[in-house]
């Protein structure tokens, strides 16, 4: 693959750079979308794509996503990515992380790595044996390297923002569906049910369906979990959940949850927003991980700071709602042009 195919590429958007390795140890990209607000920090994702030509498209959208959540959650922080092709479960070896932590070092700290689907924080902190640019792999700490919990708390906040302005209520007695109980999803039941939701959730894991069913949460199929009869539907899977085939058979009036790339498509967004449900955009409720990332990478573990940081993930979205509704514009967009009014150097005007 040359830098022209790269270029041609219809998810090029302007990246600075990308680069591809192709070696006997491992074969790579590192996409830097934007660097305009900081270095470009996001996570490492592994995954059996068929084509390099999947990896291309994968790293472009997740990079650039990178750079609007991180303009979004007030953060000085540009938007990279990076993808490893190949299965985490089968062909994950300590030469293939050292090789990727190589790769991370040749772009002389543009790029900032750290854990994503595929990928565990121990696996970082071996790429971190050959490169500093790493993140979230701190240990021994109260919210330890993991982003997780913190992406769960900025999802949970978003939530409560979200059935506050359309329900005007608050989260007891809310029905929630949760798509995907793994890391996020997970937390994100426990936190729902704690505060008093009452909570439905799928996975294709039986083990982590076993999990969430210990907490409190009822089941259901994966196949009908965006059709359940719930205030709000949470996708905390896949990219896509929201698509020409499922969103006409959504019931919930709210949609907000931690996946990213939630939309199948910008377009989809429109849908969404002409059947009056009420969208969290994926990038500005799910930033809780990077605020963390953040402020691990700053060395500052003040833990009532990084909260108060994360709960301002409500009053972007607040904004958004407001903005949505005043302009008829779906919050897909809006948030997009608040983004990139902050990292193209205009007003900031969402951010809180
Ligand atoms: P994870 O892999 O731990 O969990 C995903 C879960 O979804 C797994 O349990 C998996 O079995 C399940 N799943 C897969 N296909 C499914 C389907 N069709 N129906 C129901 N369940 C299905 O990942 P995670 O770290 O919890 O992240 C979840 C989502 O949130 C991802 O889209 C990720 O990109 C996004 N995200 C995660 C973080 C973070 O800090 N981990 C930060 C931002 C965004």
């Amino acid at each position: 693959m040359n830098h022209l195919e790269i270029q041609n590429h219809p998810d090029f958007d302007q990246h600075e750079m990308v680069e591809v390795i192709q070696d006997e140890n491992l074969t790579a990209l590192i996409a830097v979308h934007n660097s305009n607000l900081g270095p470009a920090v996001g996570g490492c994702r592994m995954y059996p794509y068929a084509e390099l030509g999947d990896a291309l498209t994968d790293v472009l959208r997740l990079s650039r996503g990178m750079t609007y959540k991180s303009a979004l959650a007030g953060l000085p922080l540009g938007g990279g990515k990076s993808v490893i092709i190949g299965n985490p479960k089968t062909e994950k070896t300590t030469e293939l992380l050292h090789a990727m932590g190589d790769f991370v070092d040749s772009f002389d700290g543009r790029y900032i790595t750290a854990e994503d689907s595929g990928t565990s924080v121990s696996d970082i902190a071996t790429m971190g044996e050959r490169t500093t640019f790493v993140s979230g792999v701190m240990k021994n700490d109260q919210f330890g390297g993991d982003p997780s919990p913190l992406t769960a708390y900025g999802v949970f906040v978003g939530i409560r923002e979200a059935v506050s302005y359309r329900l005007n209520g608050a989260l007891e007695g809310t029905r929630i569906a949760v798509q995907g109980v793994g890391n996020v999803g997970l937390y994100l039941t426990k936190m729902l049910l704690k505060s008093g939701a009452t909570v439905v959730v799928a996975d294709v894991n039986t083990e982590n369906v076993a999990r969430a069913k210990e907490c409190g949460a009822s089941v259901m199929s994966p196949a009908d979990i965006h059709k359940a009869d719930v205030d709000v539907f949470a996708p905390c899977a896949l990219g896509g959940a929201i698509n020409e085939s499922t969103i006409d058979e959504i019931r919930a009036s709210i949609i907000a949850g931690a996946a990213n790339n939630q939309l199948a498509s910008p377009e989809i967004g429109q849908s969404v927003f002409d059947k009056g449900i009420l969208y969290a955009p994926d990038y500005v409720i799910n930033a809780g991980g990077i605020i963390d990332v953040f402020y691990q990478q700053c060395g500052d573990r003040d833990h009532d700071k990084i909260s108060d940081h994360i709960d301002r993930i409500g009053t972007t979205l607040s904004r958004i709602f407001d903005e949505s509704a005043q302009s008829s514009l779906p919050t897909n967009r809006v948030a997009d042009q608040y983004a990139a009014s902050v990292f193209l150097g205009q007003p900031r005007r969402a951010v809180a």
